[in-house]
């Protein structure tokens, strides 16, 4: 069988794709792979750049494995199937009088997929999709089915909260939610050097704030969301002049195929990374026509988490599918290692298993409970080993 992620840029030849509707299929699946001696990958929407899901063995396919299977407004908590898609959840959460507190560039991933990367959004107040997870529901190596979180197997949840796939399949996850609210979008361009002189300010002045800036200009295109009592206006109007509910305001169009390198810096070091990478990029590759991405992400205590114990920016470059991205991108890793810089775990990067391990204080405990769940290593692939110190 050939699969392959959304940019076409990494495919895999499967023993087989399983979809899965269900808990008891899961089950089945993932004992069956086990008896053919084969490892399992679990499918979300297939967007990381990074060959996660990529396998010779089983891939279990969660896009029917959908549903709200219950919202509590009071605990501002839902339960959710995992290969729900994000933009399947704004709906919903909404008619209960809740939210997510927040989304990414796009909404077309699983939660489940979103969640096991540490997919983030920006603004310097909100944390990323992991750290939002409060419960998760996770069918092991054999097909017993485990319910975690902080207080009932505390271990299992942490690694479950931020799993990159590899300690089990999670069918359900109980998540974070707010109650329901509306956003207003500002675009406008002004010179980059005035933004990364009052980023503080700017990033401060909104809930969520971001810019992005292309090689060759002088001006970055900035975006501002903030909340709002006004009433909603649908049809919605173009991005960059949206009021509407949330979630229809965070989502964005990217469709044009690309690949993407992204690192997250301690945010006292974002204006300098920025402008090191602006100094590179203008002198090594001038031809880029991609922008970069900065955005703010607040800090958490997930283990491995790129915003573990750090205020967050996050910066991303880009390329087509068709260029060669790697002289780019080793060359941004290269100023992005000076600023203790931590590879988002769903996009390209060249680290080695000893450089994660300085990054993250509990890389190696992060391996010790993965292993203690999932001994024969049913949920990993050459590459993931290759991230073991
Ligand atoms: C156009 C585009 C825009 C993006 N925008 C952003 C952004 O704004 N912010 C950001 O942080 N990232 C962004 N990303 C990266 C993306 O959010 C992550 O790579 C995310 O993991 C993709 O989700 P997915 O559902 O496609 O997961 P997949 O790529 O299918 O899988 C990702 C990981 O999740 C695991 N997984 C999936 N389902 C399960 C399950 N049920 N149980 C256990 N493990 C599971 C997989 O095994 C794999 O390890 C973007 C990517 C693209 C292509």
């Amino acid at each position: 069988m050939h699969w392959s992620n959304w940019s076409g840029r990494i495919t895999a030849e499967p023993t087989e794709i399983v979809r899965v509707s269900d808990e008891f299929e899961v089950v089945a699946a993932v004992r069956r792979a086990a008896e053919a001696g084969q490892p399992v990958r679990s499918l979300g929407a297939g967007h990381s750049h990074a060959p996660l899901v990529a396998t010779s063995g089983f891939v279990l396919d969660t896009e029917a494995l959908v549903g709200v299977l219950g919202v509590d407004a009071d605990a501002r908590e839902a339960v959710v199937r995992a290969g729900t898609r994000i933009s399947a959840l704004g709906a919903p959460l909404r008619a209960a009088g809740t939210a997510l507190h927040n989304q990414g560039d796009i909404d077309t991933q699983a939660i489940a997929g979103a969640v096991a990367t540490g997919t983030h959004g920006t603004g310097s107040t909100l944390r990323n999709f992991s750290a939002s997870v409060i419960g998760a529901r996770v069918v092991l190596d054999g097909g017993e089915v485990i319910d975690c979180d902080a207080a009932s197997e505390p271990e299992l949840f942490e690694v479950a909260r931020l799993s990159l796939g590899a300690v089990g399949v999670v069918t359900e996850l109980r998540v974070s939610v707010r109650e329901a609210y509306k956003l207003e979008e500002r675009m406008w361009l002004e010179p980059l050097d005035d933004v990364l002189d009052r980023i503080d300010e700017l990033t401060r002045a909104t809930r969520h704030f971001e810019f992005f800036w292309m090689p060759g200009s002088a001006r970055a295109a900035c975006k501002s969301l903030d909340e709002t009592d006004a009433a909603p206006r649908y049809p919605l109007a173009e991005e960059g002049q949206r009021l509407a509910w949330s979630y229809d305001v965070l989502a964005n169009e990217r469709t044009d195929k690309h690949s993407e390198i992204e690192y997250s810096v301690p945010a006292e070091h974002g204006p300098a990374c920025l402008r090191e990478l602006r100094a590179m990029i203008e002198r090594d590759f001038p031809d880029v026509g991609w922008p970069l991405e900065y955005r703010t992400v607040a800090a958490d205590d997930l283990w491995i988490s790129t915003a573990s114990g750090r205020p967050t920016v996050t910066v991303s470059a880009h390329q087509g599918v068709d260029d060669d991205d790697e002289p780019l991108f080793r060359a941004c890793e290269g100023i992005f290692r000076r600023y203790a810089g931590r590879p988002h775990w769903g996009k390209v990067h060249y680290q080695s298993g000893a450089e994660l391990a300085s990054l993250y204080p509990r890389w190696r405990d992060w391996w010790k409970v993965r292993d203690r769940f999932d001994p024969k290593g049913r949920f990993l692939t050459p590459y993931l080993e290759g991230l073991r110190e």
